[in-house]
């Protein structure tokens, strides 16, 4: 049955409401008072002080649609059906409250009854060593044992460190051969997109010490992640996560503006849900009070910018696009997301003048780094100086990862350390200017000069307080 992404997400949201969780709208992509995380990457992540007992839950049961952004995927995008940078993860949580049985229960059922997935197309994953989760599984949901696949460590533990951990019981859905690899090995866990994951159960039941012993909570938690992307990919019937009813709406816009076809060309095509892909992210992140730098955050956002534009090029449209572009993703993600209407205009202002001034520098540095891949090629080498990547980035803004892909594409490398240390140089001198001259050494940044009313701390949408809990 066809369902669009919007309905999906109020079907879980209503769904863990009658089973009595508080259901709430996204936390910011922003985390808050929590430093060791630069961008919110699962629903869990905002929780935590709830799942480590330094803060009160407003209740044992929560359930949450939350942005996410996973820069770690950014390699994957456009090649995976599955993979974006950003994207949206349906949660529900108990805070030492329910556990195994009804998280596996209640998911199943939810998959099962109210999104009416075929039983025979769903596969389940379960650590090596759980058990429970397969006695659950297998004798009490019935779940034929043939499906249920033993992962070790890497797949399906979850810990960090020492401090709370458990075993994990991912929820598969197989889209049958023409998706697989063709290995004969080809199960739930292979990295091909025949067997999709969509579902984590994640049960958290042991508290690792110093000394490496786990030992049992008192009080267990449960934390799950869905892919809403995801699991309408599969309710939708279509081939990755960029054809579903929202995003395929941007994927268009791209389409349009580039004036090329998708579906005829797996060049053109990654570029496309490249671009699809990091202006939903962009947008999101300057919703969010993030501006664009040369660090953290910040960073991560002018990368994605520029990384798209590049994206652009490689299409062959003109000039700046992407600041219109964002229009089409206000549209399909307003209703769920009021802060990207009340904060268009502000979303815009920002995006148009990075990208702008990225566009003045753009053509020419794409020109510069072929002629240092030609002059590598000649003296038959492969590794880019610092210097040369300094120049790229100092002079032609390109951020060093992109620098790094590009000749990546052409079998070349950089020096990261010679440009570090390149770096360290500019940040030297520019501290020695701004002591030598406090008016004439510091170059002010354009977006200091912008609507200051958003700073990334900023948290107050009047409609989510709850955001100020966490
Ligand atoms: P995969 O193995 O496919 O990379 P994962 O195991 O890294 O996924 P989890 O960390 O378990 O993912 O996150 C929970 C859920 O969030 C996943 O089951 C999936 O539905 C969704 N998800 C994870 N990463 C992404 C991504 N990059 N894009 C879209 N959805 C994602
Ligand atoms: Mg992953
Ligand atoms: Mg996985
Ligand atoms: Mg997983």
């Amino acid at each position: 049955k066809k369902i669009g992404l919007n309905e999906i997400r109020s079907k879980f949201l209503d769904f863990f409401e009658s089973k009595g969780h508080l259901s709430r709208g996204s936390f910011s992509l922003v985390p808050q008072n929590d430093s060791s995380l630069l961008l919110i990457n699962a629903g869990m992540a905002p929780l935590k002080n709830y799942f480590m007992g330094k803060e009160e839950p407003p209740k044992k049961r929560m359930a949450t649609c939350q942005k996410c952004i996973r820069t770690g995927d950014i390699e994957n995008v456009g090649k995976t059906a599955r993979h974006a940078t950003f994207f949206e993860m349906l949660g529900n949580f108990s805070f030492g409250d329910y556990f195994k049985r009804e998280s596996i229960s209640w998911g199943w059922e939810f998959v099962t009854k109210h999104l009416e997935i075929p039983e025979d197309r769903i596969w389940v994953s379960i650590y090596e060593n759980d058990e429970e989760a397969f006695e659950i599984w297998n004798k009490e949901i019935g779940f034929p044992k043939e499906r249920i696949v033993r992962l070790g460590k890497e797949d399906n533990f979850w810990e960090i460190g020492t401090g709370p951990c458990g075993p994990c019981s991912e929820l598969y859905f197989d889209r049958g051969e023409k998706y697989g690899c063709k290995s004969p090995d080809c199960k739930p866990g292979c990295d091909c997109d025949r067997f999709i994951e969509f579902w984590n159960h994640v049960f958290t039941q042991f508290d690792k010490d110093e000394n490496g012993n786990y030992n049992p909570l008192p009080n267990p938690n449960i934390d799950t992640g869905m892919g809403l992307e995801r699991i309408a990919c599969i309710m939708q019937d279509v081939d990755n996560i960029f054809e579903i009813d929202t995003i395929k709406h941007i994927l268009n816009g791209v389409v349009e503006i580039a004036n090329v076809e998708y579906g005829k060309n797996k060049k053109n095509d990654a570029s496309i849900r490249i671009i699809t892909d990091h202006i939903r992210a962009v947008t999101f992140l300057v919703a969010d009070g993030v501006l664009p730098s040369n660090e953290g955050r910040g960073y991560v956002l002018r990368r994605l910018l520029r990384r798209a534009a590049r994206h652009g090029k490689i299409l062959g449209i003109q000039g700046s696009f992407l600041y219109n572009l964002m229009d089409k993703v206000v549209e399909v993600s307003a209703d769920a997301y009021p802060e990207l209407l009340e904060k268009k205009d502000y979303i815009k202002k920002v995006l148009k003048i990075e990208e702008e001034r990225f566009e003045e520098t753009i053509d020419q540095g794409i020109e510069i780094l072929k002629s240092y891949i030609n002059e590598l090629k000649e003296n038959k080498n492969k590794v880019l100086s610092g210097k040369n990547a300094f120049k790229l980035y100092d002079t032609y803004g390109f951020p060093i990862d992109l620098t790094k892909e590009m000749l990546e594409e052409e079998g070349f490398e950089v020096d990261e350390q010679s440009f570090e240390e390149e770096m360290e140089k500019q940040r030297n001198r520019a501290r020695n200017a701004r002591q030598n001259d406090e008016s004439e050494g510091w170059k002010e940044d354009v977006f200091s000069k912008i609507d200051k009313s958003i700073k990334t701390e900023f948290v107050g949408y009047s409609s989510l307080e709850e955001s100020a809990v966490v």
